[in-house]
């Protein structure tokens, strides 16, 4: 996949990698096995038909291609970008076993972004409702879980809401993911595409605040799903946290992405960011953190408590991360921070560590190394460490029961929550995973939801059954 050169993105937000011509996806995909037992599908978590997508390109016909991958994705140009492809599809196909995968992911976004540019991409309206639906549904949060059950529900025949707090939908997808890997006119054609079903989108609506659970039952909505994802940061818990300087990576990154503060002044949105950033964490949080700081002319170092074999950032972002001038200091745990008198940070402290013996969770403990304590000069530190969802939701809807570090608690099969007619599905139930994953949850929690209004709304027979 060609990709910007590092010397010059790093001084613009544009798309780094740029895709393949046709020649070169036709190409990629003539390498394809078209196995019989297609081991790759097992690796998709929405269970796309892969070797039939990558058919349709090897002969050409790539919008027959974009048709097939959008019967089980409603976000190809997406998840063809930011899955870790490396650890999913790709990791089961035959040929990485002596060589190269097919590039699955990249044809992928081929196909989908194709789609866009050649034809307008919009498929067709669904037909044959005739202005009547088949109940009444809420779905809260509008990332890619929210927004996946919304366009299931809404295929289904449903009339659905979905409520976001935000001024903009997308979740991670909008606020987290920054323009250089993920630009935001591909998520707002996605939109498009999303809002021909007939899905009505509402933001600013803080569910447990503007309004709760019990509000929507009282509206006439039949069933709730829950895709509020996990926004609520982990914070280190050492001294100086509070210090002028310190931000979570979800701050840093709303405020630079999508509240435009790399534009500032013409955008009304601060940013105040030393010239020495370290980036605390290494998931995919932390590589975009500090590669948006890298954009914004920074000098940033990402420490990381274990090697760099267990970054469990996506492979191709640690490259990239690399190759901009990112510098990571691996088996590093930070243990203080230090202002320098007026409330502002000038140093993190750090200390070495070594692995230990295995932990409860089957990885091995860290422990800190004797005497190994050191300060890094830094102006800002920008903490990336996991995050958990938001309890306002549990703390407001009686009945709700939620489990370690919060995640809504739900029965596996029917993703119904505690609360009868309440669903959840994505990060919300299982703390920060993948965009597929809680594509692959949504798309789950709106059949559930089908399987429980049907017989309650008389829809037996295979017809709408009440007036839109
Ligand atoms: P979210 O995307 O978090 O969406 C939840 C939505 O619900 C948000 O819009 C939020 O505002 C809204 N909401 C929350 N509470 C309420 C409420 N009370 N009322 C109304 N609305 C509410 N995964 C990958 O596969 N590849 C990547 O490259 C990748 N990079 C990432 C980079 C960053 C910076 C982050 C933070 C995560 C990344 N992830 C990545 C993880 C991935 O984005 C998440 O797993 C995924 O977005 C979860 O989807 P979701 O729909 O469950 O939640
Ligand atoms: Fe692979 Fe993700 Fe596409 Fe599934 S959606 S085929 S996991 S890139
Ligand atoms: Fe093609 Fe690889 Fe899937 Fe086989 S496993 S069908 S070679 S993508």
């Amino acid at each position: 996949m060609p990709t910007q050169p590092p010397e010059e993105r790093v001084k613009n937000f544009g798309e780094v990698s740029l895709g393949y011509s046709p020649e070169t996806a036709r190409q990629e995909a003539g390498r394809c096995l078209q196995c019989r037992n297609r081991p790759c599908v097992k690796g998709c978590p929405v269970g796309i038909d892969i070797p039939g997508f990558i058919r349709s390109i090897a002969a050409g016909d790539f919008a027959g291609a974009a048709a097939v991958i959008r019967q089980d994705n409603n976000l190809p140009a997406v998840c063809g970008r930011v899955c870790p492809q490396e650890v999913q599809c790709e990791s089961l196909c035959v040929l990485g076993r002596r060589g190269q995968p097919v590039a699955i992911g990249s044809l992928e976004r081929f196909a989908a972004d194709w789609e866009r540019e050649s034809s307008g991409g919009l498929t067709p309206r669904p037909v044959g409702m005739n202005g009547k639906h088949r109940g009444k549904v809420a779905v809260v949060g509008s990332g890619p879980a929210g927004l996946t059950a919304a366009a299931e529900l809404g295929r289904l025949g449903y009339q659905v809401t979905v409520f976001e707090a935000l001024h903009t939908p997308g979740g991670v997808l909008a606020y987290g993911i920054p323009e250089f890997r993920l630009p935001k006119a591909i998520l707002a054609h996605e939109f498009e595409q999303l809002q021909r079903l007939g899905v009505e989108i509402r933001t600013n609506v803080l569910v447990g605040s503007t309004l709760t659970i019990d509000d929507l039952f009282a509206q006439g909505y039949q069933a709730v799903c829950l895709g509020t994802g996990a926004g609520l940061p982990h914070l280190l818990g050492i001294p100086g946290e509070e210090l002028n300087g310190v931000y979570t990576a979800n701050e840093f990154l709303t405020r630079v992405n999508l509240m435009k503060a790399y534009l500032y002044p013409e955008v009304d949105t601060p940013l105040y960011l030393g010239r020495r950033v370290v980036v605390v964490g290494g998931g995919n949080t932390a590589m975009d953190a500090a590669r948006t700081a890298v954009r914004l002319g920074r000098k940033v170092t990402v420490i990381y408590r274990r090697s760099r074999e267990d970054l469990p950032a996506r492979r191709e972002e640690v490259r990239h991360a690399e190759e901009e001038g990112v510098e990571f200091l691996f088996f590093t745990s930070p243990t203080a921070i230090r202002g320098d008198g007026q409330g502002w940070v000038e140093a993190i402290q750090c200390v070495n560590v070594e692995l230990g013996g295995p932990a409860k969770d089957g990885r091995r403990t860290v422990e800190p190394v004797d005497g190994s304590e050191h300060w890094l000069p830094a102006e800002s530190v920008i903490v990336a460490i996991g995050q958990g969802p938001n309890p306002i939701i549990a703390k407001t809807t009686p009945g709700l029961a939620t489990g370690l570090r919060g995640v809504v608690q739900v029965a596996p099969k029917t993703l119904m929550t505690t609360r009868e007619g309440v669903f959840a599905a994505g990060d919300v139930i299982t703390g920060g995973a993948t965009v597929i994953k809680a594509m692959g949850g949504g798309k789950r929690a709106a059949q559930a939801i089908d399987h429980y209004l049907r017989p309650k709304n008389n829809w037996l027979d295979g017809q709408p059954a009440r007036e839109g």
